[in-house]
């Protein structure tokens, strides 16, 4: 058998092929039929492109249907789909090319210039343009292709997707997720979620990320039914569109930015059946302020690109303001010590998980990934958190030194190493601030030479272009010594505490 993921949405696959997948902003409705169409198309042209069973392709554009499209007709080829954030610049770009070493590159049209040249630098044999409109190479190419394809046969543990994680050691580590892994997840997603024939959703998140791609698409598409397509979050658009879905996924910043407008009340979501938040902590007070306004209570989950969800909170049953929820059915989760030992109910430690879901490990990294699995195979998350005794998960914190600005990831070291490049810096250190609107801040604190003439200006122009915006300090302050302890490890947290109302008062 076959054990492509995308045989398995094949055989869910809507009777009727006419019946919506996406609708975009514009009211244009993109069905079935012409997913099936149009993903032919595109993995004939892989194919005649040279790709072959698992060679990368690598994609860097706006969302749009024929992204997902694109997304399709790797899985249909059997080619290795890797995703990257359009905010990323050039140093990002650059060492993904020649990390990942992909047949194909797919880029925006406006980017093709400088992207083509670090391409050929790379020796990527191909590099094509889509943009958001559904324009660029890739669909002329694909114009004459034949619009059916027969999926390629893959294994279980064949490679699927590559989506690349910041590294605490600034080096962005690619996690290999396999047709087994993502149809696992999306099947225990499906079913806990209680997804049916009526639903809808509404589909806020972008798509190079787990949450929208893997956790959203493959829910809707285990479901054959469509999703109302939002190029962007924003809380007039979704206040206009959420009346006609009935699901909706986001990270916590969405859901406080629809608290913070004034028209955001009940008769928008009479329809809805479920709100889903993830990726990073809902605050007590959203859950809160969430349900007083609306009468829904959100279901917070949890989970990483490297494993998909992990825990759930009940579709029928106590929702916990706090808690990410119960470890999802087949899934193994401990929360261990140093040592790998599962500690009492109750205590903290580190969250390790095991499962059909957990990757394989990271591209071309075996130590690292010998280095945070167990011998017994249990990965180790690096999230801090305890198991209450009715089998709830709290997160309390991170081992490994993450900030969530916003739903996005940004690791300290990454831009630490590039501000410590910067002519009269002696060192820097990144941490994450309390943020109002994204959760958590980026805030800089740097240490000049003496007489160092750089200003707090001039580094933030030099890392813009080099680094995506979600990474960019938002604030940079300069000390003439960075605190220590006694083993000369930087004390973040005395920087933390120092500089907590970075972002206002109280926060
Ligand atoms: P990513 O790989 O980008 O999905 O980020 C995964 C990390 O986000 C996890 O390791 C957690 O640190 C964090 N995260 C995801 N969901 C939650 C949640 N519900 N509560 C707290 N942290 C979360």
């Amino acid at each position: 058998m076959n054990a492509s993921l995308f045989s398995l949405f094949q055989s869910r696959f809507p009777a009727d092929v006419t019946r919506p997948f996406i609708e975009t902003e514009d009211g244009k409705i993109r069905n079935y039929a012409e997913l099936d169409a149009v993903s032919a198309r595109f993995a004939n042209l892989l194919v005649r492109l040279g790709v072959k069973k698992g060679d990368r392709v690598a994609v860097q554009v706006e969302k749009s249907p024929e992204a997902i499209f694109l997304y399709l007709a790797c899985l249909r080829a059997g080619a290795v789909y890797l995703p990257l954030n359009i905010a990323y610049q050039k140093g990002e770009i650059e060492y993904f090319l020649g990390d990942a070493e992909p047949q194909v590159m797919v880029c925006r049209p406006e980017t093709v210039d400088w992207i083509g040249e670090i391409a050929a630098r790379k020796e990527v044999p191909h590099v094509l343009t889509l943009d958001q409109a559904g324009g660029g190479t890739l669909i002329e190419r694909s114009k004459d292709m034949k619009p059916d394809f027969t999926t390629v046969p893959v294994k279980g543990d064949d490679l699927a997707a590559i989506l690349y994680t910041s590294g605490t050691t600034g080096r962005s580590k690619g996690a290999m997720m396999s047709h087994g892994n993502l149809a696992a997840n999306a099947l225990t997603l499906h079913r806990v979620w209680g997804f049916g024939p009526g639903d809808v959703l509404l589909h806020a998140l972008p798509i190079f990320h787990t949450h929208g791609l893997f956790v959203a698409i493959n829910c809707v598409l285990l479901n054959g039914t469509g999703m109302l397509f939002m190029p962007r979050f924003d809380a007039d658009t979704a206040i206009r569109l959420l009346p006609r879905a009935t699901m909706f996924m986001g990270v916590p910043t969405f859901y406080v930015r629809l608290l913070a407008h004034a028209e955001f009340a009940r008769d928008i979501v009479r329809r809805m059946r479920l709100f889903i938040a993830g990726s990073a902590p809902l605050l007590t007070e959203t859950f809160n302020a969430f349900r007083e306004r609306t009468g829904h209570t959100i279901l917070e989950r949890y989970g990483m690109t490297e494993t998909g969800m992990l825990t759930s909170n009940p579709l029928d049953g106590d929702r916990l303001a706090g808690s990410c929820g119960m470890p999802l059915p087949d899934l193994e989760l401990r929360v261990a010590d140093d040592a790998g030992k599962a500690v009492a109910v109750g205590e903290i430690g580190v969250i390790e998980v095991r499962g059909p879901n957990v990757f394989g490990g990271y591209w071309r990294m075996p130590d690292k990934t010998r280095a945070e699995f167990r011998p017994d195979g249990f990965f180790i998350t690096g999230d801090v958190g305890k198991i209450d005794a009715h089998g709830y998960v709290y997160i309390v914190g991170r081992a490994k030194d993450l900030i969530i600005s916003g739903g996005f990831n940004v690791y300290p070291k990454e831009i630490e190493d590039y501000i410590d490049r910067i002519d009269g810096v002696v060192e820097s250190a990144v941490i994450g601030i309390p943020h109002p609107d994204f959760g958590e801040g980026v805030v800089a604190v740097i240490k000049q030479r003496p007489g160092g003439s750089p200003t707090a200006d001039s580094i933030a122009q030099r890392l813009k272009g080099e680094l995506a915006n979600f990474k960019l300090p938002k604030r940079i302050y300069f000390l003439d010594e960075l605190p220590r302890n006694a083993m000369g490890k930087v004390q973040k947290n005395v920087l933390r505490d120092r500089y907590k109302d970075a972002f206002g008062p109280g926060r």
